[in-house]
């Protein structure tokens, strides 16, 4: 079963939610890098050469409301092979949050790695796993992802994001929306056209949730890297490159769900430029 991390955010809580992980070679990934590129960055890889991608997302408790940032994989099967069977309904529980618990869910964006437990399989049917939850989604990346045969069946419109829809879960908003006073939304587009980033800014205390801005801890000092999936990599280059700089300069935590668990740390510039220092 996948882990959990509680981190306490001025007077808000963060969890870090572990749902699953695997591990592949880094070229599969990031193929336009050729692998020598990779050759000072051995501490980002495992004794097989290969990048570690956790596969998380987050729960945060703030002002009263239980709010799940993006939903993880799901109990379908996935598209990709998982060291570990996908369980965040089991982690949350662990964590003492029951499904009706969650008030709100947001998302950076709607990858099947996002929004795969947004339903679970009962009789066939697939029914919302948070039926208390208003499902909270960027009204560009509903179209881009509603906008044809093609991306609904990508984005498992009829198993995950349908059902929401039907039930009427869904609110669709644009740009900079705050969940609360404290969980504002920060557009980071190129990964996914609507990609959105969240920060939690709480008691003089913030954290910057990236979603998939960046996918692994190299990306903060080779912030032009681009994994194959980025839609758009001009896009996500420049919102990378800005959303480092934001969070190096206000001294923020980076929360990445798909950095090595738990995907918490600094950007802290050197004389070599900007690098990744993991809270340990
Ligand atoms: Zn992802």
């Amino acid at each position: 079963m996948g882990q959990f991390q509680r981190t306490q955010v001025g007077n808000a809580e963060l969890i870090a939610l572990q749902d699953s992980w695997t591990a592949m070679p880094p070229s599969m990934f990031f193929p336009d890098i050729p692998t020598d590129a990779w050759a000072g960055y051995g501490e980002f890889l495992d004794e097989d050469g290969n990048i570690t991608l956790n596969l998380g997302a987050w729960l945060v408790a703030s002002e009263g409301s239980t709010i799940l940032v993006d939903t993880g994989l799901g109990g379908r099967s996935a598209p990709m092979s998982l060291k570990e069977e996908a369980s965040l309904p089991s982690v949350l529980q662990a964590a003492g949050v029951k499904p009706g618990d969650v008030d709100i869910v947001v998302y950076t964006h709607l990858h099947f790695d996002h929004t795969g437990w947004n339903t679970i399989d009962e009789e066939g049917t697939a029914v919302p796993l948070f039926p208390n939850a208003r499902h909270i989604v960027q009204r560009t990346e509903w179209d881009y992802w509603t906008g044809s045969d093609e991306l609904r069946e990508a984005a498992q419109y009829e198993n995950v994001l349908g059902p929401i829809e039907a039930a009427g879960l869904l609110v669709l908003v644009e740009g900079e929306h705050a969940v609360t006073r404290e969980l504002v939304t920060v557009p980071t587009p190129g990964h996914t056209p609507g990609h959105v980033s969240f920060v939690l800014d709480s008691g003089g205390e913030r954290v910057y949730l990236i979603g998939d801005a960046a996918h692994q801890p190299v990306q903060v000092h080779e912030d032009s890297w681009c994994p194959g999936a980025d839609i758009d990599k001009v896009a996500s280059t420049a919102s990378r490159k800005k959303i480092f700089a934001r969070i190096e300069e206000e001294g923020a935590l980076i929360a990445s769900g798909h950095f090595p668990f738990p995907g918490l740390g600094y950007a802290v510039s050197g004389e070599d430029g900007r690098n990744w220092r993991p809270v340990t």
